[in-house]
């Protein structure tokens, strides 16, 4: 059994992968060929906004729109600890400061009441009102220069939509701009309305086991602002002008291959049918776990939102409790992950920003319970009766 079976979907296209993989190699445009704006006009399409534009990876469509707002050293950027590395890094990378929110412990997803919280604390530089980087100073040297809220990234964790709703009324209040990190969600659906489509700029992933994912990688972002998709594609290939010898501005090397891109344009063909796929393969999960004489609780998923989950994650009573079921799971050879076992304010990396334990507690709590089973489109009715029964005996 796979934790994410990509030969299956493999075999359904493999002729035609290699017919348009054959046409790349033929027209040999390696770089920014035909395929990859191809790609961008029909997942600008697909997700309902105006512009899209490939990109290296999700880490870079991230960071091309920080970039394109121009996020600096002295700008506090607000994200959740609860996520991938990536969605922290990219602010830090550009000198800004992570300021991070703690997430809802029903759908793991930022809080958008403690999200108002640390806005109120970053304006009035009251560390009291909610944790903030670098805490309360002991000496005036030391204390870092006053941090001006810039932004939010919220992130659809495991495919989850964030509550745009909220955050984007909060952040129109604020002057703020949003940042969905949608590395997770492409293909989910929020007040009818497609992931990458739900704030400012969204940024995707096309790891390969992402829900649209690429051989190798790639990444896309979609905005409705023709300026900022301007921008963005300049910075994807060095700040480039008007002509390929005209750079005016630094830019980076993040552009979309142009064989992911072909790729990526297979995949899509089955890819709606493969969300529908998910879905059921959630519900199969659900309805087996409710059926448990010891309930499981997983990720709520509220009304309005359709996940396209990217995993199928629950959460084990304590972490002794969560180790028990990870063995019950490899003593039968069920492959599982635990997506993410340390919360990033804990992580050496951003040990820099002072925060400590216990200072987002649902987040510290998640990572300590939370479990992932087996999660793709092909996954068979019998193998989730399996996997179920596995974690009925390690909960009894
Ligand atoms: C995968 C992921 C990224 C980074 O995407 P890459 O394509 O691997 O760079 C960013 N944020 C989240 C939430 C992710 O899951």
């Amino acid at each position: 059994m796979d934790f994410i079976d990509l030969k299956s979907q493999q075999q359904r296209i493999r002729e035609h992968l290699e017919q348009k993989i054959r046409k790349v190699l033929d027209h040999g445009q390696y770089i920014m060929g035909p395929e990859v704006k191809e790609l961008e006009e029909a997942l600008a399409s697909f997700v309902g906004v105006s512009h899209a534009v490939g990109c290296s990876s999700g880490t870079d469509a991230l960071l091309l729109a920080l970039m394109a707002w121009g996020v600096k050293a002295g700008d506090a950027v607000l994200t959740t600890p609860f996520t991938f590395v990536a969605t922290a890094e990219v602010i830090a990378l550009l000198g800004a400061t992570p300021v991070f929110v703690d997430i809802d412990p029903c759908t793991f997803n930022m809080d958008p009441g403690l999200l108002e919280s640390a806005v109120q604390a970053l304006l009035s530089g009251d560390p009291g009102r909610y944790p903030l980087p670098f805490g309360p100073s002991s000496s005036s040297e030391d204390r870092p220069p006053k941090l001006i809220p810039k932004g939010i990234i919220a992130v659809d964790l495991f495919g989850l939509p964030a509550d745009y709703e909220r955050i984007n009324a909060l952040a129109r209040k604020h002057g703020l701009f949003v940042l969905e990190d949608a590395a997770q969600s492409f293909g989910a659906e929020y007040q009818g309305k497609k992931c990458c489509a739900l704030a400012d700029i969204a940024a995707t992933s096309f790891f390969p086991a992402k829900p649209l994912g690429a051989y190798g990688d790639g990444g896309m972002c979609f905005t409705d602002d023709p300026a900022l998709a301007e921008i963005m594609q300049s910075l994807r290939n060095h700040g480039q002008g008007r002509d390929r010898y005209e750079n005016i501005r630094v830019g980076i090397n993040g552009r979309l291959d142009t064989l992911q891109a072909a790729v990526l344009s297979v995949k899509m063909e089955i890819f709606p049918e493969e969300v529908r796929l998910r879905e059921e393969v959630a519900r199969r999960y659900q309805e087996l776990l409710a059926a448990l004489d010891r309930p499981i609780s997983g990720q709520s998923i509220p009304a309005g939102c359709r996940s396209v989950w990217s995993q199928f994650s629950l959460l084990a009573e304590d972490e002794g409790q969560r180790r028990r079921i990870l063995q019950a799971f490899e003593a039968e050879n069920i492959p599982t992950a635990v997506y993410y076992p340390r919360p990033l304010h804990l992580q050496s990396a951003f040990a820099y920003l002072g925060y400590r334990e216990g200072q987002f507690p649902q987040s510290e709590a998640c990572a300590q319970r939370i479990f992932s089973l087996p999660m793709h489109p092909y996954l068979k009715a019998e193998d989730q009766e399996r996997i179920v029964k596995v974690l009925q005996r390690a909960l009894d």
